[in-house]
């Protein structure tokens, strides 16, 4: 006999979380099935655990520098056992916290690989199987890693972000290929910890997502960390026979690696078989949905890294408040997806919101730049966080800011104030007081800056 809900959803990361935990508030029977751990990537082999290695890693390079502010350590060294232990129980407090929420919001939880049958119908397969009726479906079925056809992932030398977090040991030398967000930031865990780092990015530059100073700037603080980048170059192969491995470059050049992280963007992960069953129509490797992020198919919705949007933890939350409203008899729509804040967390961090000089530039909106700079900032020097720069830009047609770039300590915290000031002319800004001495001041000498002129 067939369990019935009202919705069922696949997938149990923070988007397919946030969404059944927003519809058991709105009183309705939900299920969510999850075919490995709760939290998905983003608390098991993504932002979590990513963020558990960077916080050990910036602490180990304040410790090296705190002779700077008159700190003497005679020794700070990575005890990575310890280091791992700690992400590791990160990880299970998180997914314990996880399963007591879902408990206590009645969300019935099952494990095992749901494959949709028809939209109402689901099978659940774990050993056993299970079959659920419903009368809405929201798909979360997250993404994985890209892998690369003339050099595939082996887990050992050639490895995905999911291994490079649980690395055995600290490797001497590693190539990253691809400087994205992953990459760069697994790059900085690393190079603080002593490895040789590398990276090899096919694009002119790192973190091409972003405007070229910010890549430029990062690039320049990656050198004094002892990352390289070798940009605007494509990996040939890689020589396993060798130890360490061979990697060569299109360039000639050639690297020792003991690691290989392939780190060159993500795909959206959907089961042949429901895609099948149910005849969805794919945006490539995405699912297609609409505004209110419903599926060619009546009553199936999906959301996060499966629709291949933002690929943010973040992004699939906001999506999934969406799609829970809907399947839940409301009618909401996604608003502008460039107001999800971008995040990076590397050293230093890059953080944006909104339109950014280059993309006004590329949409033909006559815009002005205002300028701040951690270098004159008091709360920044005393810290001695002083690399850094925002970027405010102001559409000078309507007189209201746009867009904020943020590059420097703590960038991925007041972004969110940032996003607040999207939208805002003089006016309602000249009533934001910034209390003295706060990094946020940068934003003030950014906003005035752009706003010098009018
Ligand atoms: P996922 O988190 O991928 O969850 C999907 C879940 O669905 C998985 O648990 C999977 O097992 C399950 N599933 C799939 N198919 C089935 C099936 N048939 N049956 C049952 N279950 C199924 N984002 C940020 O915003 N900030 C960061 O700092 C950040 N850092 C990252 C660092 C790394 C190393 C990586 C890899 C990613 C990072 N991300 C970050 C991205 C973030 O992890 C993803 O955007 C986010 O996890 C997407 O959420 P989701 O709910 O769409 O999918």
């Amino acid at each position: 006999m067939a369990e019935n809900f009202d919705v069922v959803v696949i997938g149990a990361g923070p988007g397919g979380f946030r969404a059944a935990k927003r519809c058991a508030q709105k009183g309705v029977q939900v299920a969510i099935i999850e075919k490995e751990f709760i939290g998905g990537t983003c608390l098991n082999w993504g932002c979590i655990p990513s963020k558990a290695l960077l916080a050990s890693a910036h602490t180990l390079l304040s410790a090296k520098h705190a002779a700077e502010i008159g700190i003497d350590v005679t020794s700070a060294t990575p005890n990575w056992p310890k280091i791992q232990q700690r992400k590791d129980a990160i990880v299970a407090g998180f997914r314990k916290a996880m399963t007591a929420t879902a408990q206590a919001h009645n969300i019935r939880v099952f494990t095992g690989r749901a494959i949709v049958k028809a939209p109402n119908k689901i099978t659940v397969t774990n050993g056993s199987k299970a079959d659920l009726q419903t009368k809405k479906i929201i798909l979360a079925t997250g993404s994985e890693s890209i892998e690369l056809a003339n050099i595939p992932f082996d887990g050992q030398t050639v490895i995905s972000s999911k291994e490079a977090l649980s690395l055995p040991q600290i490797p001497k030398s590693m190539v990253i290929i691809g400087g994205g967000v992953i990459g760069s930031e697994l790059a900085c865990v690393y190079a603080a910890m002593g490895t040789k780092v590398t990276i090899v990015e096919a694009l002119s530059r790192l973190l091409p997502m972003e405007d070229e100073w910010v890549s430029r700037l990062i690039e320049r603080e990656f050198k004094k960390i002892g990352i390289d980048s070798i940009t605007g170059a494509k990996v040939t192969s890689v020589d396993k026979t060798a130890s360490p491995a061979k990697v060569v470059i299109e360039n000639g050049q050639k690297l020792e690696a003991e690691k290989v992280l392939v780190s060159v963007g993500r795909r959206p992960t959907v089961d042949k078989e429901t895609i099948e069953a149910l005849n969805l129509k794919m945006n490539g490797s995405a699912i297609k949905v609409n505004e209110r992020l419903e599926t060619t198919v009546h009553g199936v919705y999906a959301i996060g890294d499966v629709v291949g949007t933002t690929f943010l933890a973040h992004g699939a939350t906001t999506e999934a408040d969406v799609a829970a409203a809907n399947a839940t008899g409301g009618d909401r729509k996604m608003s502008d997806y460039c107001l999800i804040p971008r995040v990076v967390f590397t050293f230093p961090e890059v953080a944006s919101v909104g339109k950014s000089e280059e993309t006004c530039k590329n949409e033909g909106i006559d815009a002005t730049v205002g300028k701040g700079f951690f270098k004159g900032n008091g709360r920044s020097v005393a810290h001695n966080e002083t690399t850094g720069q925002i970027q405010i830009v102001r559409d000078n047609s309507t007189n209201k800011i746009l867009g904020v770039t943020i590059v420097g300590f703590i960038a991925t915290e007041f972004v969110t104030l940032a996003r607040l000031l999207i939208g805002l002319g003089p006016a309602e800004l000249g009533r934001i007081t910034y209390p003295h001495p706060t990094i946020c001041e940068t934003l003030e000498d950014a906003v005035k800056d752009a706003f010098s002129s009018s």
